[in-house]
């Protein structure tokens, strides 16, 4: 289902102006209070969702019960009121960012962990990803009897869940999970069990982590590892592409219910999506990003006296750029850490001051001078356009924009809230185009292979086998996007 696109106060980038990760999953087993651990962990993946959060946990007494609200999980899963509603050893939560309600807000219905309840005990699942083919799900579905609760794709794999006709829940999952295509990192929990299971591409990020013993030995799943840093957990491993895991009474097992694929990890998490201080594939999301940068200066270098990012999610590859270039690198934009939701949304006079209300430009340090302004990704357009006229008004001499992924030309079908194709910037202007319309004195991306060299494939891209999804720069879509087919969508026209 194609969403509608929203700004946040995290982010100083204006509605639509942004390719937006939908959400965040994390789960807990083996501690005292685990939905503390999840609250917690949901904090630290807060990036990959602000409209809405929910835990589900289990404790023998009182059974499953769980808590969904919309906004941040500093506002809703730190009252002492709704967490002793969570008692138990086992929990899981999900922290969400999309919009699937038909008036582009979220329905509190479309907030995870969603239950079902089978005859082999119950099951709560959360999901990051998208599934291709819901749609096609859904309709088969609800024929054969199927009552849908909610908008979400996610939910289908519960409905396919039900219809299975094996015992077990990880085997019923397993079962739902072979009939779904596109992108899926799930972290599910039965009475008894913590389930983390990828999709055979691994397009999205899972790991594994574990407590000490001071803490209960417990384990964790997470979509990034700077959650499992909160609670004190120590990072094992990734979750395979294709892999479930299952914990149980301490003890973990693994399985590869799926045939076998190249993995094809979304390049897009280590630009812009993942934390700087998560690791992925093995290596630090803030060193690639600072490599980017470097790469970035190599291909497309610039005479100019400062190297500016725009902030926070830039900050990296102007690092790398200046080291790479020995052009200073300094604060040129400042970004205001204080802007809240509640603040830009009363007055339509406050929303259409946009940009100004999250970022300033540093008159003294850019007067005067050629700025190169780095940015992870160019989308519409709209906020690079404003900041060049901000640091113009401010007395720049010149702005080069030195853009650290290559044009985002294609929507992402895999969990990634983007445009429609024909309002990405780069999918109907070529480069030059593109630089005339923001108004900037030179434009440049970094290339796909340097993309893929920063990510540390030496050789840059393989074209036949790339070991990346990077269909939002190529068009070459891992797996085909089937329901988007049948509306309409073109792929790419094979070279
Ligand atoms: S299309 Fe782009 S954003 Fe989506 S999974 Fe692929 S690389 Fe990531």
């Amino acid at each position: 289902m194609r969403r509608p696109l929203r700004s946040h106060p995290f982010d100083i980038h204006e509605d639509g102006d942004r390719l937006r990760e939908e959400c965040g999953v994390y789960g807990v087993i083996g501690v005292a209070d685990a939905a503390q651990f999840v609250a917690l962990g949901l904090h630290a993946l807060q990036h990959r969702g602000q409209e809405a959060g929910g835990i589900v946990s289990y404790d023998p007494e009182t059974g499953f019960n769980s808590a969904r609200r919309f906004g941040y999980v500093r506002d809703n899963f730190t009252s002492a009121d709704v967490m002793a509603t969570l008692p138990g050893t086992l929990a899981i939560g999900h922290v969400r960012y999309s919009t699937a309600g038909s008036k582009g807000h979220t329905a509190i219905r479309d907030v995870q962990p969603f239950f079902g309840e089978f005859s082999a005990g119950g099951a709560a699942i959360a999901h990051n990803g998208n599934i291709t083919n819901a749609d096609a799900l859904r309709r088969e579905l609800i024929d054969r009897g199927s009552i849908f609760q909610s908008s979400s794709d996610s939910e289908c794999i519960i409905h396919l869940m039900a219809r299975s006709l094996q015992r077990s829940v990880p085997e019923r999952m397993k079962d739902a999970l072979r009939r779904v295509e596109g992108a899926f990192s799930i972290v599910a929990m039965t009475r008894t069990k913590l389930i983390g299971v990828r999709d055979p591409l691994g397009v999205r990020p899972l790991v594994l982590g574990r407590l000490g013993p001071e803490k209960g030995g417990g384990w964790v799943l997470s979509s990034e590892t700077c959650a499992l840093d909160i609670v004190g957990a120590e990072f094992l491993r990734e979750v395979e592409p294709g892999e479930m895991v299952v914990i149980e009474d301490g003890q973990l097992t693994s399985d590869r219910p799926f045939r076998p694929q190249p993995p094809r990890f979304c390049i897009f998490e280590h630009v812009y999506f993942s934390r700087p201080d998560s690791i992925l594939g093995g290596r630090s999301v803030y060193e690639t990003r600072r490599q980017i940068g470097v790469e970035l200066a190599r291909e497309a270098p610039a005479v100019a006296d400062l190297v500016c990012p725009v902030p926070d999610s830039g900050t990296p590859a102007a690092i790398g750029f200046a080291h790479e270039s020995g052009i200073p690198f300094g604060m040129g934009i400042i970004r205001n850490q204080y802007v809240g939701r509640t603040f830009i949304e009363p007055t339509e006079q406050i929303r259409n001051m946009g940009v100004r209300l999250k970022l300033n430009i540093n008159r003294a340090l850019v007067r005067g001078k050629r700025i190169v302004l780095v940015d992870d990704s160019v989308v519409r357009g709209t906020t690079s356009r404003k900041i060049k006229e901000m640091l113009i008004d401010a007395g720049a001499a010149e702005v080069h924009f030195r853009i650290a992924s290559p044009p985002t030309a294609w929507p992402c079908f895999y969990g990634v809230d983007t445009p429609q194709r024909e309002k990405l910037l780069a999918a109907t202007m070529s480069e030059e185009e593109m630089r005339a319309h923001l108004g900037v004195d030179s434009l440049r991306f970094i290339t796909l292979d340097g993309l893929y060299r920063a990510v540390g494939e030496a050789k840059g891209r393989d074209p036949k086998a790339p070991r990346y999804c990077d269909a939002c720069f190529s068009g070459e879509y891992p797996v085909a996007p089937s329901d988007m087919i049948e509306k309409g969508f073109q792929l790419k026209a094979a070279e």
